[in-house]
């Protein structure tokens, strides 16, 4: 089919390209991006938009960052991509260095994956290898908690909470696992010892099938935008130890600053045996995600079947072009100014966003690290939403009941304000 020049690109959009979740016979619009900079996004139609999302967690040191732009066009004069089978390159070694020095020991073997959902898949087959190394294939079932996400791809939708994920759509299709309860108390709340209870029972009783825990630590973020108390961790660290399971920890939204501390693992003071990484590892540049585990977990998968080989291998593994801007997002991070931004957006949205559980529109404003997020009464119509927001200057795209913001972190205090603002506006609007 020769591609119907006729279309404006709205109409060529709209009749032929599927957006994340969306229709193809009833799309919500799309709006067209001409560039961006900083924490502005300047849309086709003349309008800038003060980007409250980075691009889903990504976009941390903002758009056109010279640092990573530099980088880039160095590394395509360079090579853009070479097959990671066989072969090595600097990128990627250094990627890895700089990986295993900011990661807590005894993490540091490091998988350089495609995508988020990759490297969820990843974590579990290495959970899963782990576990026939030793001759025990019963241990084959996941535990995680209510309420997360971990990714669009199946083993790792079969983790994502069961009532707003998709088992619905996909039933049969997907593996059974094991949900805990969602935790209650968040982190501002006096821990109290009941509220493990239910998580030590399922450990008890199922420990003997369970390959891993998986879990976002802290902070939940498309599968509710929820914050949970770090004595939750604590325990499952704990019975994890006790009872031989493995504890993945999927960091993806949440690692490199945005919960305010570089990995949100550090709240618990826990380490996992292995964690996922993606979305702000490139900046939010391209796509690159790693999963990185023990020496443990590695040469244990090492003694096991299939010659000890890990039982994956992406085409574009190790990509260059990603490991060289990925480096140098972690150099941006490694000069610590993050803290401070973290800690100046956490302040302002508490400032701005907490007095606004005062409306009778809004269930629950919260706000942890530079993530603010209020949970509305009422479903939010997206499409009208959005209509507001850019009116406003602002580029926030809410889901369900929830209205959240997770800046990048260049963004400037006036920039926050309008951000606030326009949140503010809308909650009183409905
Ligand atoms: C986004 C996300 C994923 C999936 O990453 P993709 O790059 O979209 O595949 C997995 N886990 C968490 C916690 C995420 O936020």
């Amino acid at each position: 089919m020769t591609s119907p020049s006729h279309l404006s690109n709205e109409a060529f959009d709209r009749q032929h390209l599927w957006h994340p979740y969306t229709s193809m016979s009833h799309p919500l619009p799309s709006y067209e991006v001409s560039s961006a900079k900083g924490a502005t996004i300047t849309l086709k139609s003349g309008e800038q938009l003060i980007d409250g999302m980075s691009s889903w967690w990504a976009v941390i040191h903002g758009y056109r960052n010279p640092r990573l732009d530099k980088v880039a066009h160095q590394q395509i004069d360079t090579v853009s991509h070479v097959m990671f089978g066989g072969l090595t390159h600097e990128p990627a070694i250094k990627l890895g260095r700089q990986l295993v020095d900011m990661l807590p020991a005894p993490l540091e073997k490091v998988f350089i994956a495609d995508s988020g959902s990759v490297s969820v898949e990843v974590a579990i087959k290495m959970t899963l290898q782990y576990w026939l190394a030793q001759s025990r294939p019963e241990k084959s079932k996941l535990l995680t908690i209510k309420g997360g996400y971990h990714g669009d791809t199946f083993k790792a939708m079969s983790v994502c909470d069961p009532e707003n994920g998709m088992h619905s759509f996909f039933n049969k299709a997907i593996a059974t696992q094991i949900f805990a309860d969602a935790p209650e108390l968040t982190p501002d709340d006096e821990w109290d010892e009941t509220s493990g209870q239910q998580l030590t029972l399922w450990f008890e009783q199922f420990h003997k099938e369970l390959a891993a825990v998986i879990l976002e630590p802290i902070v939940q973020g498309a599968g509710g935008m929820r914050f949970y108390h770090p004595n939750y961790l604590k325990l499952i660290r704990a019975l994890c130890d006790k009872y031989d399971v493995l504890l993945i920890a999927d960091e993806i939204a949440t690692g490199f600053g945005r919960t305010g501390k570089l990995f949100a693992c550090e709240h618990a003071e826990v380490t996992p045996d292995i964690i996922c990484l993606g979305k702000a590892l490139t900046g939010g540049y391209m796509t690159l995600a790693a999963t990185v585990t023990t020496a443990k977990v590695a040469e244990t998968i090492g003694q096991g079947p299939a010659g000890g080989a890990l039982m994956h291998g992406p085409t574009f593994m190790g990509n260059p072009l990603a490991c060289a801007v990925a480096s140098e997002s972690l150099a941006i991070i490694s000069d610590g100014n993050w803290q401070q931004q973290v800690s100046i957006i956490e302040k302002y949205l508490k400032d701005k966003l907490l007095p606004l559980n005062e409306l009778s529109s809004v269930r629950d404003a919260r706000v942890f690290g530079a993530i603010g997020v209020l949970e509305m009464e009422q479903r939010i119509d997206v499409a009208e939403a959005q209509r507001l927001f850019i009116k406003h200057g602002v580029w926030i795209r809410p889901f369900g009941r929830l209205l959240y913001i997770m800046p990048p972190y260049i963004i400037s205090e006036q920039e926050l304000s309008t951000l606030c603002s326009a949140m503010a506006d809308y909650a009183k609007s409905v």
